[in-house]
């Protein structure tokens, strides 16, 4: 335990002894499981008038860290698994991590990047942020078109281990296999975290010569479009499991386009807003 006294050059001392938070932490405990003051000042070498203050004043109390189930001596899932799967989808598609200042380099900014025309998504990510990470507030920067949305916390890195340094379709882009777990258990919500960020939902017109003139028809189809293989490979996995067909229509796109599959992700995903 560490105690340290302030060099004091004025000599005016009114409990001038400053104790570790730990040392405080333990002498509350103490006091809570009842034994005395009178115990514990001698056991601790703490004033009893010290010890008499902080069980008067349990606001001042240290508030315990916050816990990162990914770096728990027992690690876990993080919660909610569902919203973990949405964010891991947008995060794919327009999230990066940065240090939040040059100056503290423990702690970290997710920036997902929502356009301004789906106020709607703006919001759930921001929804999402703080169920993941509560008690950490959630940021706006606004950019032509765009906004980023943005929470700090020391411990993203944590739940998005494909950070690194460069465009994500310029390397490779695997998910752990705690990440799968949660994408297997949740493949509807990591597929709208992903056609949300980087997809399009919206009406196709196809002109069929008929012998009469020529007729046009329309019909709803998904598109997913994304520089990373590994990342086109995810979301295809990611439709076979929900039991949507699909195809590439261009080397960087995944199209979605049969009557019976966009209504089976339509269950899921539905347009942006
Ligand atoms: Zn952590």
């Amino acid at each position: 335990m560490q105690i340290w006294q302030p060099r004091n050059v004025s000599g005016a001392c009114h409990n001038a002894i400053m104790y570790s938070p730990d040392l405080r932490r333990h002498a509350v405990a103490l006091m809570e499981s009842g034994i005395s003051l009178r115990s514990i000042s001698i056991s601790t070498g703490i004033s009893r008038a010290t010890l008499h203050d902080w069980r008067e004043h349990p606001v001042a109390r240290v508030k315990p860290r916050a816990s990162c189930p990914r770096c728990a001596r027992q690690s876990a899932l993080p919660e909610p698994q569902a919203d973990c799967a949405y964010l891991l989808g947008l995060y794919l598609e327009d999230g990066c991590l940065s240090f939040a200042s040059t100056r503290d380099k423990k702690v970290w900014k997710l920036r997902i990047i929502c356009a301004d025309a789906w106020p709607g998504l703006q919001q759930e990510c921001a929804r999402v942020m703080d169920a993941i990470s509560p008690g950490h507030k959630i940021g706006t920067q606004q950019w032509p078109g765009c906004v980023e949305v943005i929470s700090r916390s020391r411990h993203w890195p944590c739940l998005f281990p494909q950070h690194g340094p460069g465009r994500k379709h310029h390397r490779k882009i695997e998910l752990e296999e705690w990440q799968l777990v949660i994408v297997r258990k949740y493949p509807g919500e990591f597929a709208r975290g992903l056609f949300h960020s980087d997809g399009w939902r919206g009406v196709n017109r196809v002109r069929r010569r008929l012998a009469g003139g020529d007729r046009w028809y329309e019909y709803p189809r998904y598109q997913f479009s994304n520089e990373s293989a590994d990342i086109l490979r995810l979301c295809g996995e990611t439709l076979d499991r929900l039991g949507v067909a699909w195809r590439y229509s261009r080397r960087t796109v995944i199209s979605v386009a049969r009557r019976e599959a966009v209504v089976r992700l339509d269950e899921f995903v539905g347009p942006k807003y």
